[in-house]
This record gives structure tokens, C-alpha cells and sequence, in this order.
């Protein structure tokens, strides 16, 4: 795989001011949903994003796609600094990076019929005009598996799963290069999330996509990703290829994680050790002093509660944050 950058991320910060219900213009604080994160994503790869639900992944992804403005940071698709972008720059910008929503009824129009769903982005960005926009769309329904008959159909007349392949099909209505893919198996049925994430898969490979995966699902992330991030209140503590984060993981957060994960086996299911985790994700509003996950950390060291670790390559390809690993040859 080519590791030419086809998104980057350089310390990006989200933050929401939370204001006092009574006086709307007194702050009470500040949500850091996103803290600092710096991200590479390679051209023709699929970064799994991982953590539990609150962690800001699906923040980041949309501040990626400047669905969210970031409050600090920069965020750039090859050279292009998106995040100094306004207006028509950044509507022309967008054919080239788009999401798959999580939940395909809530993300489609109601009102409008299947075609106009995937028309509109066809002649926005001027990928088509006139009778040559039906015979796109058609195709692109063919191409995510629909049947192009019910191009005039309504999105309440489809199951979950053809809803969430409408919503692939306007996400690729636009020809992009880079989709981020938020949670979009989590609103379907278990028999066909499958169906989908193979879907996508194929996509992948047919149209040489790259994607951003986000999911809470870690056996969904293994299927899908070439390397996996995985975050923490708002930044990523550990990257890594997929197979080698899976077969070595540093960071203490990423080992209770993945050793949640159940064994199809009975028997290794049985002898497993798992990590369970103490108390929940801590607030975004008040983070943690030192290491934001020394509050459950089941081997936190003293100095984890006031010196925050640094993001550092261990292995070759392999980075996490971490004071345990500090001590530890490379
Ligand atoms: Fe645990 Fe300390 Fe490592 Fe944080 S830095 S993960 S608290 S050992």
C-alpha cells in the first residue's frame, strides 16, 4: 500500500462551551470532545477508529469532514488546508470526501423518493446533467445493491439494511475518494450488518476508496481496517496495524478492550482473562489530570495522575501513550 497521505489531522481540537440554563451567557465550561488529535490517513487504506461510546470519535470524524468547524488544529485532504476553507471552496471541496451516517433512516429525506436522494449530490457537484443523472443513479443502486426499479419509491417503503445501502449510494454520488463510514452497521439487524460491511469492502476495492471507520464494534473494526486508532476522551492513545495491535496491544486501555471481546470457542471462552474496567468514561467537561485514563487504569503508576504520556512509536508502526511503555526497550 502506497503511504501517500490523503488526510491529515494536526492537532485538532473540538470544544463545546456548556452554558448555565438560566443565564445563557455564563459558561459553566468547556467540553473538550476532541483534544489534540493528530491523525494520517494513507490513500487506499481503511483506519479503524475505535473507543467507547462518548470518546469523541464521531466528533472527529465530523470535524474532519468540517461537518464541525474544530476550534484549533488544521485538517488538510492532500495539500488542501480544509479547515481555512469557507463557502464555495469548501462546497467544491466536499465531492471528494463524504459520510455514511449511522442511522440511514434519520440521514434520508422522508419526503424525497430514492432517486432525488441520490440525484441531488450527482447535480450539485456536477457529475452528471439531464437524462444522464436517472441512468447514474440506476447505476449506482445496481452498484449497492438495489433493485433501480424502486427509484421512485419512498424511504419508509425499504427495510434497515436497503436503507443504509441508499444512504452508501448518495454518499458515492459525488465519485469521492474518502468516505468516513460512523457507526454504519449499529442501527442493523445482526444478520445484516454483514452484508453491509462486505459491502463496503467491495466499494473499497472496486472504486480504490479510502475510508474512516468508526466503530465501537471491535470485531466489525478487525473486518474492515488496515490500521486501528484507538481513542480516549477525545485522542487517539494507541495506532497500530490492525493485525499487530490485535496480536500485541501496549496500551492498558486497548488490552481491557480487546480482551472483552468474546471467544466463539466455549472452552478458550471460558479460560480467557478479561480486563473489566472500573467506573465509566470520565466527563469530557473535567478530563483527568496526568494520563486521562489513570482514573481506571488497572496498572496506573503514581506519576500517571499528574504527567500526561507522550504519543510514541514503540514498535515499528506502532504508537501509544503511555509511561509503562517509556520504561520498556523499544
Ligand atoms: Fe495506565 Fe499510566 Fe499508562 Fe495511563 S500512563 S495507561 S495510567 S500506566
Amino acid at each position: 500500500m502506497a503511504d501517500e497521505a490523503l488526510i491529515t489531522m494536526e492537532d485538532v481540537h473540538v470544544h463545546f462551551p456548556v452554558h448555565c440554563g438560566v443565564l445563557r451567557r455564563k459558561t459553566l465550561g468547556v467540553v473538550r470532545a476532541v483534544d489534540g488529535l493528530s491523525l494520517v490517513i494513507h490513500r487506499g487504506e481503511t483506519l479503524g477508529l475505535v473507543g467507547e461510546s462518548g470518546c469523541g470519535k464521531s466528533t472527529a470524524g465530523r470535524a474532519l469532514l468540517q461537518l464541525i468547524r474544530p476550534t484549533s488544529g488544521r485538517v488538510f485532504f492532500r495539500d488542501t488546508p480544509l479547515t481555512e476553507l469557507r463557502g464555495e471552496g469548501l462546497r467544491r471541496m466536499r465531492r471528494h470526501f463524504q459520510m455514511i451516517f449511522q442511522d440511514p433512516y434519520a440521514s434520508l429525506n422522508p419526503r424525497m423518493t430514492v432517486g432525488a436522494i441520490i440525484a441531488e449530490p450527482i447535480r450539485l457537484h456536477h457529475v452528471a446533467r439531464g437524462s444522464a443523472v436517472q441512468s447514474a443513479v440506476q447505476s449506482l443502486m445496481q452498484r449497492v445493491g438495489l433493485n433501480p426499479r424502486f427509484i421512485r419509491r419512498y424511504p419508509h417503503e425499504f427495510s434497515g439494511g436497503q436503507r443504509q445501502r441508499i444512504g452508501i449510494a448518495r454518499a458515492l454520488a459525488a465519485r469521492p475518494e474518502f468516505l468516513v463510514a460512523d457507526e454504519p452497521t449499529s442501527a442493523l439487524d445482526v444478520s445484516i450488518q454483514a452484508q453491509i460491511l462486505n459491502l463496503l469492502v467491495d466499494l473499497r476495492h472496486e472504486l480504490h476508496l479510502t475510508y474512516l471507520f468508526i466503530s465501537h464494534d471491535l470485531a466489525a473494526v478487525r473486518h474492515m481496517s488496515d490500521r486501528i486508532a484507538v481513542m480516549y476522551l477525545g485522542n487517539v492513545v494507541e495506532l497500530a496495524p490492525a493485525a499487530e495491535i490485535y496480536a500485541h496491544p501496549q496500551h492498558p486501555y486497548t488490552q481491557a478492550l480487546l480482551s472483552a471481546i468474546p471467544i466463539p470457542d466455549p472452552r478458550a471462552e471460558q479460560q480467557r482473562h478479561r480486563t473489566v474496567l472500573h467506573g465509566d468514561l470520565p466527563s469530557p467537561l473535567r478530563p483527568p489530570s496526568g494520563c486521562p485514563f489513570h482514573t481506571r487504569c488497572p496498572v496506573a503508576l503514581a506519576h500517571c495522575a499528574t504527567i500526561a504520556p507522550l504519543f510514541k512509536e514503540y514498535a515499528p508502526k506502532h504508537s501509544a501513550a503511555c509511561h509503562r511503555l517509556e520504561r520498556s526497550p523499544a
